[in-house]
């Protein structure tokens, strides 16, 4: 057998980790929770073999991955399963998505986590960037009568 040929193995059930729609790390990659100087440092695991992040997807085409125990969704906060449900389901479908485009592996993230790490690089010690601080009605001023008096 040569080892060569082989990728990734998961270090939970020792198992090849076929390609990234399998991947717990590029799922945590694309959400920003790697660091790309790591990621190759990095151990791989099959999505299924890391449960507790991998019940958070909700998607046609990933088996559902239930938990028992005290991280199980049904024993979390409603709020927070919802949130996380949207965040992880977003990024599994970024791997999906990345199945069909030839992008560089620095691009993988999701927009607003590859700013994070592109961020520290280009603009150190510098303000940070706000968006969408304007406030509701900046055009439409309201005309109160009873201001003037
Ligand atoms: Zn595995």
């Amino acid at each position: 057998m040569a080892l060569c040929d082989e990728g990734y193995l998961c270090e939970v059930c020792g198992r090849d980790v076929e390609d990234l729609t399998q991947s717990d790390l590029y799922l945590r990659y694309v959400l920003g929770e790697v660091d790309p100087e790591t990621l190759h440092v990095r151990p791989e695991r099959h999505l299924a073999c890391n449960p507790s992040l991998a019940q958070f997807i909700v998607a046609a085409d990933f088996p559902p991955v239930t938990v028992e125990g005290y991280f199980a969704k049904s024993a979390l906060d409603p709020d927070f399963v919802a949130a996380e449900e949207a965040r992880v389901t977003r990024g599994y479908l970024r791997l999906l998505e990345l199945m069909t485009v030839d992008l560089p592996i620095v691009e993988y993230p999701l927009p607003e986590f590859r700013a994070r790490w592109q961020g520290v690089a280009e603009s150190e010690g510098e303000g940070t960037v706000t968006v969408g601080t304007e406030p509701p009605s900046r055009s439409g001023q309201v005309a109160d009568e009873a201001s003037q008096g």
